[in-house]
């Protein structure tokens, strides 16, 4: 079995945590949680690092760790590959969501030379028995991987966010490339697995694999359709006021579901996705693409 390592992002615990398999680190987080990632992994070289996606949060420390172990294998989608030699996009990308708070949330982003690179497209086994699968939804070069050996799926954020002891799921749907069609498919491709656990980056494993892919497919139909209906503003108080109530009013539990999944990221997200899809079908009538009617929303 793999262990979870929580990397305390800013000094919480359950926000963010890497998985280890045999010298494998899924996901190591942010640069700022590398002293807790480094303690966590007691003494073991990590060999490679499988990202599920490249969001500062599950792979901020890739360009950091490869400076400290530079035999290190970085496997990552290959449309995240470039932005990890060159985080200057990335970076940019982030600024717009955090501003001047980037330092302080993430720490350092080091480039990841070229060289410790594999990048991925999904449907390959990598490391002897780890099979990869294209899972976008949460980020358009979103990868999950699978042990057949252990039964454990590594979902990075399109299983959801889900704090224990709580139960409840918060789909993670920040900008820029949410895709609620893509994300259901993905969700697929997870159940083909029949794995034994999901292991989520936020946060923990959970064997109830019916019970929580159900509760994280009727959050993205509630979110999806309450960004759709609603303006900003009334979308993040029902969030919070949603996350409150899930969790019997813990305000410590609710503070790290919302520091995982902030609501109003979930809304910029939700509300891009919107926006494209409909330009997306006014340009396909425009271009006089057939009769075909707008899809029916979710
Ligand atoms: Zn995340």
């Amino acid at each position: 079995m793999s262990r979870v390592i929580d990397v305390h992002h800013l000094a919480r615990d359950r926000v963010i945590g890497a998985y280890e398999l045999d010298g494998l680190v899924v996901d190591p987080g942010p640069a700022n949680g590398l002293e807790a990632l480094l303690a966590g992994l007691d003494g073991v070289e990590p060999r490679a690092l499988l990202l599920t996606h490249i969001h500062l949060d599950h792979a901020g420390a890739s360009g950091v760790l490869c400076r400290r172990f530079p035999e290190l294998t970085v496997y990552v989608h290959e449309r995240g590959a470039p932005h990890l030699v060159e985080p200057d996009r990335l970076l940019a990308s982030a600024r717009q969501l955090y501003g001047d708070d980037m330092e302080r949330l993430w720490g350092e982003v080091a480039p990841v030379p070229e060289e410790n690179l594999r990048a991925l497209s999904g449907g390959e086994t990598i490391e002897g028995s780890i099979r990869v699968a294209y899972t976008p939804g949460h980020a358009s070069h979103h990868l999950a991987y699978f042990s057949g050996d252990t039964g454990e799926a590594f979902c990075g954020d399109v299983a959801g966010v889900r704090i224990p002891p709580s139960d409840h799921v918060v789909p993670p749907t920040p900008p820029p490339d949410v895709d609620l069609e893509a994300w259901e498919r993905s969700l697929h491709v997870l159940e083909e697995w029949a794995p034994e656990e999901l292991c989520l980056t936020h946060f923990g494993r959970t064997r109830d694999i019916a019970g929580h892919l159900a509760r994280l497919r009727e959050g993205l139909a509630r979110e999806g359709e309450r960004a759709r209906a609603h303006g900003r503003e009334a979308f993040v108080a029902a969030v919070e006021d949603e996350v409150l109530h899930a969790v019997d009013e813990d305000l410590d539990l609710a503070a790290r579901f919302l520091q995982a999944a902030p609501a109003d990221q979930l809304y910029l997200g939700l509300e891009r996705y919107w926006r494209k899809r409909a330009e997306r079908e006014g340009a396909a009538v425009g271009e006089g693409q057939g009769v075909r009617a707008p899809a029916t929303r979710p």
